[in-house]
């Protein structure tokens, strides 16, 4: 250790010393303000009392084939660990981070199967987070591990989003239910708006593609309610916690403490993907009257649902009025949303029933009235919302500090 690198060796009798070990960092949701489960990040406890972080033992161990045996430990230890925690939180989602190596082979999927099927623990509580560097080779067995760990029911989430070069493609291509943004984009937004322009289109992505979104490194109050409102699912980062030994966890899942929440995120998500199928259809609109028919079945496959229950916005409402939210507050909204898909569909059967111009600009005038009116009818709620916002941040003085700025 003579030019203060940490050799294999010593990292070796680190592991079989039984002195590594995983700190656990929260993760909350952006829809409850709960804290669902956390990541597993490795610690090398030495015996002075020092902690040494995963970034200067893990990059040797890699190299070397070394982490594939650290993998095989501490996933030992780390199912442990989460049994012990779902005595407290049943349904407790704990990520854990592998890397290429520990895919290429079949022990990680077999250990995993033994685990579940002993019913140590649930599918549902282990997350695997892998980069995309890690699968970028796009090796035939990593494919078939993930795939192995997809059908044991164990969620892939794809770490360090925002920072590779093929992570769109990688996304399309394998079975991941989450894509994580990396700390460091999520950490610039405040700095330079090219990392925010990042989150939004990441964002924004998951979104079409049904994939759920988790920020890392939220490290202040206004970045979190930005997510919040950006329609993120769940964040994680030193404003909540920084990661935590394993009892300091518990003692948070013991006390359940609550982080803001808000309805914004899900009427902006909702809205998002609702202007979204109001664009495909346009876009179909466009393409089909540009183009000879018989091209039409080479069209960009859309995915085009006319079908209102399917638009998130369809189901915003439908989860609020369940929720018990005074429903006429929602009722025009729905009227008015309802109508607008019809006239979509409408409109787009008319272009392709190739009827003529005048039937085409008549649909496409009715679908664009009702719209609008959808969305001055979802304005009006968000206004409702930002005012709520308002008198919970703090409830007489702000209202009474905002009238006099108004004047
Ligand atoms: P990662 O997977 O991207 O993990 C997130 C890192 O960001 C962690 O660093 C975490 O402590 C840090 N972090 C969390 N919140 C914030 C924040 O608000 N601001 C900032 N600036 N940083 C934040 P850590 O624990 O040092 O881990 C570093 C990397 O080591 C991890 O990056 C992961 O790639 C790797 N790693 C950790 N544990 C394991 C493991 O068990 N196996 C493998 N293969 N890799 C691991
Ligand atoms: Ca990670
Ligand atoms: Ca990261």
């Amino acid at each position: 250790m003579s030019d203060g690198n940490i050799t294999l060796a010593e990292i070796e009798a680190a592991l079989h010393a039984g002195e590594l070990c995983f700190y656990y960092q929260p993760k909350i949701s952006f829809q409850t303000g709960r804290m669902v489960g956390g990541e597993a990040l490795l610690r090398w406890h030495k015996p002075d009392g020092t902690l040494v972080p995963p970034g200067l033992f893990l990059p040797q161990a890699e190299e070397s084939g070394f982490i594939t045996d650290i993998t095989a430990v501490m996933v030992t230890e780390l199912v442990q660990d989460i049994a012990r925690l779902r005595v407290l939180k049943p349904d407790i989602q704990i990520a854990f981070n592998v890397s290429a190596l520990d895919l290429r082979s079949p022990y990680l999927v077999k250990m995993l199967r033994s685990f579940i099927g002993n019913q140590v623990i649930n599918p549902g509580n282990i997350q695997i987070e892998i980069t995309e560097t890690a699968i970028v080779d796009r090796s035939e067995r990593i494919h078939g591990t993930l795939l192995d760990l997809v059908a044991l029911g164990i969620e892939i989430v794809m770490d360090d989003f925002g920072t590779g070069y093929s992570s769109l493609d990688v996304l399309s291509q394998l079975p991941f239910s989450a894509l994580k943004l990396d700390q460091g984009v999520v950490g610039r937004m405040a700095e330079d708006s090219k990392n925010t322009h990042i989150v939004r289109s990441s964002l924004l992505m998951a979104r079409d593609m049904s994939i759920r979104t988790i920020a890392e490194g939220v490290e202040t109050e206004t970045a979190y309610a930005f997510l919040l409102a950006s329609g993120c699912n769940e964040a994680q980062g030193y404003w909540m916690s920084k990661p935590l030994p394993i009892e300091d966890f518990k003692q948070i899942i013991h006390d359940q403490p609550v982080w803001p929440s808000s309805e914004l995120g899900f009427l902006y998500n909702a809205w998002a993907n609702h202007l979204s199928y109001r664009r495909k259809v346009l876009d179909t609109v466009y393409t089909l009257t540009m183009t000879d028919p018989a091209q039409w079945d080479k069209m960009p496959k859309l995915d085009l649902r006319h079908n209102a229950a399917y638009c998130r916005l369809g189901q915003w409402y439908r989860d609020i009025k369940r929720a018990g939210y005074a429903e006429d507050t929602y009722e025009r909204l729905e009227v008015l949303h309802r109508e607008m898909h019809a006239a979509g569909e409408i409109l787009v059967k008319t272009v392709q029933g190739q009827t003529g111009t005048e039937a085409i600009i008549a649909a496409t005038d009715e679908f664009l009235k009702f719209s609008e009116q959808v969305d001055q009818e979802v304005s009006r709620i968000l206004a409702m919302s930002f005012a709520d916002g308002l008198r919970q941040r703090d409830p007489e003085t702000q209202l009474g500090l905002d009238l006099k700025s108004a004047e």
